[in-house]
């Protein structure tokens, strides 16, 4: 385990600690020497489309394809990082896919997912993966969350997911339409204190409140667009009982719910907890009982639906016969897809949920849809990153094979003098795209995204 430096390390707020005395698990002493102690955990999830080499690390219990770190490295440095190969995710949060796998199961194909507060993506990521043959709508309100969020998205790959920016309010008309809502709420971040020094300054009694209010309006807003039958999961990285436990309750007393056990094992740490009037099951995890940070997770199902809820639909562009025979003899395709144009950007989608992008647009501010695959420039295609990151078959095209110097190099957006295929070649580290290049008789133009290029040395 990794220890951090706890030089300057600010002080637990003395009201904080008060308030968590009698919640079942705290204990003050074990609490407080493991803020102190600086250890951090550090853990990642592997892109099981992209089958980054199995690491021999130790595996986290509760998440498949999950592993801990021995120590921090630079994930920056490291070009699997920003091909997708895996995303860095606090362990604990990622119980997420097991309370899926008790809840939902193994039958999650056709399934309408909605991560509401998704930025910057470590749950919808997983959603991605869980309902690899369903639907993730992922969606941020805050404007600027929201890009690294498409940025996150697109790395991993997936072409189920749209992600949205809107708020929660903007779901209303989608009544009945999602079979699993995921609410992982914006809280106080106590349970961060370990990693996050800001977020122990930060903290009041007054912003916990705030927060609690925030989630409960959030979760209200939103449960009529679950279907009957249909799975919520509340979550939060905060201990305080006014943002996990009472919240609960409070969704509770509107009869819509079943709050649902879920099976622990011993090992793992975790501690149920049962909210003060409705009985509804919680489950937090301590940092000195869970290798892990703070965090807390519920899960319901929803009793009944309501009215079945009627869905008009914007008509997305459609593209010309002549772009789609471009296209397809650019990238021909395996399985079914609708191809629609935003701008001069052609994108396709499973054709399955092409409807529910066109209903999801009517109400909704679309940032990413699908897999965007180019823009067609008089007979040629240029692609776009998102079908580099795709999970796509992508075997047509010549693939550049680079070493770490090298890949570091086109990550940075410098030029690569490396003889190649003439055209567009797929840049590749370990067999796993990076991005495009195009390679012309006398130099090779990098297409790696100007925003996203690695700046650090
Ligand atoms: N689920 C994310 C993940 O796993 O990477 C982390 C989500 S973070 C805990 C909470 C998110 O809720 C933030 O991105 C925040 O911008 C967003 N948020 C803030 N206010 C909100 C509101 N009123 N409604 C919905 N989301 C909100």
């Amino acid at each position: 385990m990794e220890v951090a430096n706890t030089y300057l390390r600010p002080v637990l707020p003395a009201l904080f600690i008060e308030s968590l005395q009698g919640i079942k698990g705290f204990e003050q002493t074990a609490f407080e020497a493991i803020h102190l102690s600086g250890e951090q955990v550090v853990s990642i999830r592997i892109n099981p489309a992209k089958k980054v080499e199995r690491t021999t690390n130790e595996p986290v219990a509760w998440c498949k394809d999950a592993y801990y770190l021995p120590k921090r490295p630079s994930f920056t440095l490291d070009p699997l990082f920003h091909a997708g190969g895996y995303y860095v995710q606090e362990a604990s949060s990622m119980f997420l896919w097991e309370v899926l796998r008790q809840t939902v199961g193994d039958n999650t194909s056709g399934l309408k997912v909605l991560d509401l507060c998704a930025a910057p993506g470590g749950k919808s990521t997983l959603l991605a993966s869980y309902f690899a043959d369903g639907l993730v709508v992922s969606n941020e309100v805050i404007k600027a969350r929201a890009s690294i969020l498409v940025e996150n998205i697109t790395k991993w790959g997936s072409a189920n997911v749209v992600v949205t920016n809107s708020d929660p309010s903007h779901f209303s008309l989608l009544v009945n339409y999602f079979d699993v809502i995921v609410i992982d709420a914006p809280c106080s971040g106590s349970g961060l204190f370990r990693k996050d020094n800001d977020a122990i300054t930060e903290w009041s009694e007054n912003n916990v409140r705030l927060c609690s209010q925030r989630q409960e309006r959030i979760l209200m807003d939103i449960l009529p667009c679950l279907k009957q039958g249909g799975k919520l999961v509340y979550s939060t990285c905060s201990y305080s009982r006014e943002e996990d436990e009472d919240v609960l309750d409070r969704v509770m007393e509107s009869e819509e719910l079943w709050s649902l056990p879920l099976k622990l094992a011993d090992n793992w740490g975790i501690v149920e907890t049962e909210s003060e009037h409705k009985g509804a099951y919680g489950y937090r995890f301590y940092p000195y009982l869970t290798k892990g940070e703070g965090f807390f997770i519920a899960a319901f199902s929803k009793k009944d639906g309501g009215m079945e809820g009627f869905y008009s639909e914007t008509k997305l562009m459609a593209i010309s016969k002549i772009e789609q025979e471009t296209i397809k003899s650019f990238l021909p395709l395996d399985g079914s897809y609708s191809y629609f144009k935003q701008g001069d950007s052609i994108k396709i989608i499973a054709e399955e949920w092409f409807s529910s992008l066109q209903a999801l647009a009517k109400l909704l501010y679309i940032k990413k849809a699908g897999i965007e695959v180019g823009t067609i420039k008089g007979k040629d295609v240029i692609p776009h990153h998102e079908l580099a990151m795709s999970h796509l078959n992508l075997s047509g095209f010549t693939a550049l094979e680079l070493d770490e110097q090298q890949a570091l190099q086109y990550l940075r957006r410098q030029d690569l003098f490396i003889e190649s295929t003439l055209g567009w070649n797929l840049v590749k580290h370990c067999g796993l795209p990076l991005g495009w290049a195009k390679v012309l008789p006398n130099r090779m133009n990098n297409y790696y995204p100007q925003a996203w290029r690695i700046l650090k040395d």
